[in-house]
């Protein structure tokens, strides 16, 4: 195996992406694993409005050429593979790939979250033109424009209840009669006059005209009955998975399975460090997680220092 390297980061949304502009600066030469779904979920979206600097919005795939381009100006290294082992329980640590193994003296996770989709074709297809994961992202899009949310939890009720400043209606779709959602949550989504509910009901299909959303097939799941629904926006809010099968009995977690980090970007192991969704289930923004992905850089460019590399 070659000589290890000073800074591995695995996963290149702007978390990772940020980390490894940093890390390359720092002259660390900085090695990229990224992962099956390069570019992390901006690749996901279109317009990007709330990234700092781009005055009329930038395309979320063009953000991360931008930002990968930068990194790669200051020395950054990619490989396109995915990650199937780690060991961090020797150092330097070992990173299998699908190509081989590499060594770190220190590990940027930035492996993400994902959000969990209802799996159908038609969703997958108008991803980002009018079907999101994200309200505080995609909201201002539907400005007077009629949408749905799906979900019953915290999530969905909080994305329902803030997508009324934009939309002319919101239709909360769930597939029971009683949702998980906080009391406080509910009470504020029941008390809305633009939210209504449709119970006991799925999305059989989202629909499209011209390639953008038009309605959505609706499936009553105790009657079978099926109905369309008007909307522009459909916004599924069933919740996110962290990335962090790999780091299960190596790092801590928390009962989410999100990364418990401390101190910035430290994990529980000395020259691990974790940055973007994989350790944060609050704010979830581009923005934030690059500004993660910048602290978990300095972590481990101090924590090299300091252990005479
Ligand atoms: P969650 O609590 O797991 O709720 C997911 C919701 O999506 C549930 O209502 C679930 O239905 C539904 N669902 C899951 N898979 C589905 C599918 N395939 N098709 C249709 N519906 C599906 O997730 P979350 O709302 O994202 O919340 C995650 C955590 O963050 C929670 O602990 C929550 O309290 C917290 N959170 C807090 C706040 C806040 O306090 N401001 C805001 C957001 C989130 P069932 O109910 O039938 O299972």
């Amino acid at each position: 195996m070659s000589a290890p390297h000073n800074v591995v980061i695995i996963g290149s949304g702007p978390a990772g992406l940020t980390a490894a502009l940093y890390a390359a600066r720092a002259n660390l030469a900085p090695l990229m694993v990224e992962g099956l779904e390069a570019g992390g979920q901006l690749m996901l979206t279109t317009a990007v409005e709330n990234f700092p600097g781009f005055p009329g919005g930038i395309m979320g795939p063009d953000l991360m050429a931008n930002m990968r381009k930068q990194a790669e100006e200051f020395g950054a290294t990619f490989v396109r593979g995915n990650v199937t082992a780690i060991d961090l329980h020797s150092r330097p640590f070992t990173i299998t790939t699908d190509d081989g193994a590499v060594q770190a003296r220190t590990l940027i996770v930035a492996t993400g979250a994902s959000a969990k989709l209802l799996g159908l074709p038609s969703e997958r297809k108008l991803m980002g033109h009018g079907v999101s994961t994200c309200a505080t992202c995609d909201g201002f899009f539907f400005r007077g424009k009629p949408i749905a949310v799906v979900g019953g939890g915290d999530s969905a009720l909080e994305e329902a209840t803030f997508l009324t400043r934009f939309a002319s209606h919101v239709t909360l779709i769930h597939r029971r009669t009683s949702l998980r959602a906080s009391k406080v949550m509910q009470d504020r989504a029941f008390a809305n006059p633009k939210i209504s509910f449709e119970w006991d009901t799925e999305v059989a299909e989202v629909r499209d005209s011209g390639g953008a959303v038009s309605s959505v097939l609706l499936r009553n799941l105790k009657t079978g009955m099926e109905k369309d629904l008007t909307i522009e926006g459909l916004f599924v809010a069933i919740g996110h998975t962290p990335n962090t099968a790999l780091f299960r009995g190596q790092l801590e977690m928390d009962e989410g399975g999100y990364l418990i980090t401390l101190g910035g970007s430290k994990t529980n192991v000395p020259g691990v460090f974790a940055c973007g969704d994989v350790q944060d289930h609050t704010y979830r923004q581009a923005i934030t997680a690059a500004g993660s992905g910048c602290m978990a850089a300095i972590d481990a460019e101090r924590f090299l220092e300091s252990h005479g590399h």
